[in-house]
């Protein structure tokens, strides 16, 4: 970046397929280092491959992007003056691109069948040699003959030219200066035969186009850069900086990948996981504030956010960790400003209703949250709260149900709850006390009936919350069947 004027930074995806873990990641990276130095963040769509473009993914993608607070300064729906911002728009600068290339002479005339170019890198591989892919037999061909050739329509591809002696260094924040050499480089394909351009073709033409100051991104990408950097000097423009950011691993140590979990960014938010405990995850996938620090609203990530702490070292993908951030992240939140997110939740497992109170979501939210990790574990933790969610108590609340002393429990406890002035009780253990008492039973003789009553099992919040969320009505309701559902007692 020259100094004084703030970064410009860009994530890029490919529409191809939805927002993974890893594209995340590098988003929010760029997205963090544009926020702390005043930069810009540009999202540009690489959507040059027709055939394998989508309009689902590309709105997966934006969708993915929005819920995880990532938002971009220019791009889709944005605008902005370096646009357009999908590559499918910017063919004609690329045309040009590569016509300035043959006249300039770092782009020339490949006509080498690919099958003899495969042959060639065939051989390379089996004898072991240190020869860099394609030979550059075309290099040689005379310009005007090349020019007839393809005037006359003979297949053929642009590759680019590349120097003799040069050293490529590439300036990168993770791994210090990486030195290539230009023998190690390819005379690699910048269009393809059918004038479809190639990923480091495009991608070095934009990035110098909308004038990216810094390139972040994944670690993969290293090896293209040499090339793109030879394209920046063919082109006597800038070079840019670079943070080429650690793999995602899964917990066996390879690629993270689908067998070790979900990938897609869409998967966790469909399952419940609450966005801002996701960004502080993927925050912490190679990058670490302190030694201490594991949780963090974005402002606090921004504000520590330094490229040169990032890790080289691969980033484990821990899904117990981030279970843990989610319910930390849940127990943290006020019950009124949970309440709405829980209320979908509810809805769909037909737990809420449309008329169902503010009051009683945030009643549900103060009782469970401790219980959460997900938005998605209200709807399960919660499901004795449906009609009829008591009927069928599990083999743990059964037992507890056929204890001789349960119906004299039930009734009493029933009894006492329609009579009292307020319900639930104020003070609900004094209360229960009271009961066990006038009943000359310990106190677990008498709550573990009446849970196995309420609500089906013995786990979930105290029995006083549960209660207040069912209703007297209901409450009785459940006491009663309950009682109803014992078998007589014997003679
Ligand atoms: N479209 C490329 C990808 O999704 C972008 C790589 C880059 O950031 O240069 O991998």
């Amino acid at each position: 970046m020259s100094p004084g004027s703030p970064p410009r930074v860009r994530f890029a995806p490919s529409p191809t397929g939805r927002l993974h873990v890893g594209g995340a990641r590098t988003a929010l990276f760029n997205w963090a280092f544009a926020r702390r130095h005043g930069g810009v963040f540009v999202l540009r769509i690489e959507d040059t491959d027709q055939e394998r473009n989508s309009a689902a993914s590309l709105r997966s993608i934006l969708d993915s992007l929005r819920w995880l607070g990532l938002d971009w300064d220019e791009g889709p729906e944005k605008g902005g003056d370096a646009g357009p911002y999908f590559q499918s728009q910017r063919q004609d600068r690329y045309r040009e691109a590569a016509r300035r290339g043959l006249e300039e002479g770092w782009l020339y005339r490949c006509f080498c069948p690919p099958a003899r170019v495969a042959a060639l890198k065939e051989e390379q591989r089996a004898a072991r040699s240190s020869a860099i892919g394609y030979d550059r037999r075309c290099r040689g061909l005379d310009r005007a003959e090349a020019e007839r050739r393809a005037a006359a329509g003979e297949a053929h591809v642009l590759r680019f030219a590349v120097p003799a002696g040069e050293e490529i260094v590439v300036r990168d924040h993770i791994r210090g200066r990486v030195r290539f050499r230009s023998e190690e480089v390819e005379d690699w394909v910048a269009v393809r035969s059918g004038g479809m351009p190639t990923y480091n073709f495009v991608c070095a033409l934009d990035d110098a186009a909308m004038a990216i100051s810094h390139v972040i991104r994944g670690e993969e990408h290293l090896a293209n850069t040499p090339k793109q950097l030879l394209l920046c000097r063919a082109l006597g423009l800038p070079e840019p900086e670079f943070a080429h950011v650690p793999l995602i691993l899964g917990a066996d140590g390879r690629k993270l990948s689908k067998r070790t979990g979900d990938t897609a960014i869409e998967d966790y938010r469909a399952k419940g996981y609450p966005a801002p405990a996701m960004f502080n995850f993927l925050g912490l996938l190679g990058f670490a504030i302190d030694d201490r620090t594991d949780r963090f609203t974005p402002e606090e990530f921004v504000a520590a956010f330094d490229l040169g702490r990032i890790n080289k070292a691969g980033a484990v993908f821990d899904l117990d960790r981030l279970h843990w951030l989610c319910g930390e992240y849940l127990r943290a939140t006020p019950p009124a400003e949970l309440a709405p997110r829980l209320r979908p939740w509810l809805a769909e497992a037909g737990i809420v209703g449309p008329a169902t109170s503010e009051e009683w979501l945030e009643r549900f939210a103060a009782a469970f949250r401790e219980r959460l990790r997900l938005y998605g574990d209200a709807a399960v933790q919660g499901a004795f709260l449906r009609p009829g969610g008591a009927d069928r108590p599990d083999a743990k609340a059964t037992a507890a149900l056929a204890a001789p002393e349960t119906g004299r429990v039930l009734a009493a406890a029933a009894e006492r709850l329609e009579q009292a002035e307020v319900f639930p009780p104020a003070d609900f253990d004094s209360w229960a006390r009271e009961l066990a008492s006038a009943l000359g039973l310990g106190m677990g003789k008498v709550m573990k009936p009446l849970r196995a009553a309420l609500s089906g099992t013995l786990g979930g919040p105290p029995v006083g919350e549960i209660l207040g969320l069912l209703g007297r009505e209901r409450a009785l309701g459940r006491l009663r069947r309950a009682a109803g559902r014992l078998s007589p007692p014997s003679p």
